[in-house]
């Protein structure tokens, strides 16, 4: 089969009465787009699966399905659809309806068009509830933008369009999805990102996903890519520092204490400066060794780069090595 431009990316799970609705709206609003949709179960049980392969059957090839051996959550079902997609443009986008598939040409010809890295949906008009999820999540978009330096007003909107160069570039993995763009602000300059409004509707069938337990995790993630965006090379470098200098002044100050006691006799067994320099030795050592430890993870992180955060039970309308079985 001939490789399409632009791939979508829908992660599902317990959607069932969306189903039909959600193939009639990307039937709809894909005509005269060259694309494949990568329908991504993510380990449903009330049915989804068996209405996506029908879907699937009855639109054709280039509707495909990709069944999780479990729920296995939705940043890595969206990294499911990504390892397989092949087209240049990935767009992602949630498979309730509450993104709008109608969307998708304009975010791809803004990507194309303006020769962007990633076309990020805003929702200005946020159709979800105010108190759970509106408000934690306006304190998460200027957090994550005070923190990464890629400001956008809805971080959390699942509807974007990427250059897949550059998506392919990173894994994704925890409550990942969200943060994206700051991730790929690793991979390219941040002025390649840009936002544009899109519409956003209230959940008709079946219920979110999210709660403010997965807030809470988004939050800890942060802290993570921050850390990381930072010091992903050497870790070791920011707490070896820290150890090395406690470690030296600890030991400096000890020296100095084991003098005066060899060559004068003094007493130093009450002064306070014997346990600041004690104190540092044992805090310096923690410290290299905290660096060594983060070495070694930085390490297994890039050497696991290959490893996947799903398993693929079954697919439909995929060859094994296009869903890298
Ligand atoms: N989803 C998923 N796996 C999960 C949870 C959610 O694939 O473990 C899918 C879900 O079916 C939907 C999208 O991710 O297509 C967004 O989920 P939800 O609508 O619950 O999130 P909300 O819109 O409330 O932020
Ligand atoms: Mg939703």
């Amino acid at each position: 089969m001939s490789v399409p431009e632009t791939s979508l990316v829908i992660p599902i799970y317990n959607e069932l009465d969306n189903i039909t609705p959600l193939f009639a709206a990307l039937d709809a609003a894909l005509q005269g787009l060259d694309f494949e949709v990568i329908l991504v179960d993510d380990g449903s049980l009330d049915g989804t699966g068996e209405a996506l392969d029908a879907g699937a059957a009855r639109l054709g090839e280039r509707y495909k399905v990709i069944h999780l051996q479990r729920n296995f959550g939705q940043t890595a079902a969206m990294q499911a659809g990504i390892d397989a997609a092949r087209g240049e443009v990935i767009v992602t986008l949630d498979g309730d309806l509450q993104n709008d598939p109608g969307d998708v040409p304009m975010l791809v010809k803004a990507l194309r068009e303006q020769d962007m890295d990633v076309v990020a949906g805003w929702r200005k008009n946020r159709q979800d509830g105010l108190w759970l999820r509106k408000i934690p999540s306006r304190a998460a978009n200027w957090l994550i933008g005070r923190l990464t330096g890629v400001r956008l007003h809805d971080y959390g909107c699942t509807l974007k369009a990427y250059r897949a160069s550059v998506l392919k570039a990173i894994r994704l993995y925890g409550e990942m999805h969200r943060f994206i763009p700051a991730w790929l602000a690793t991979q390219t300059y941040t002025n390649r990102i840009v936002e544009v409004p899109v519409r956003h509707h209230p959940r008709v069938a079946g219920k979110s996903k999210y709660g403010i337990s997965r807030t809470s995790r988004v939050f800890v993630d942060l802290l993570f890519v921050k850390f990381f965006m930072r010091f992903n090379q050497r870790p070791m470098h920011f707490f070896g520092t820290l150890g090395l200098s406690f470690l030296v002044l600890g030991l400096l100050i000890l020296g100095y204490l084991f003098g005066l006691k060899l060559f004068t006799g003094a007493s130093i067994g009450g002064r306070p400066m014997l346990l600041i320099g004690i104190l540092g030795v044992i805090a310096g050592i923690q410290w290299l060794s905290t660096g060594l430890v983060g070495e070694m993870l930085s390490r297994i992180y890039y050497e696991s780069q290959g490893k996947k955060s799903y398993v693929v039970r079954r697919t439909v309308h995929l060859e094994p090595a296009e869903r890298g079985a």
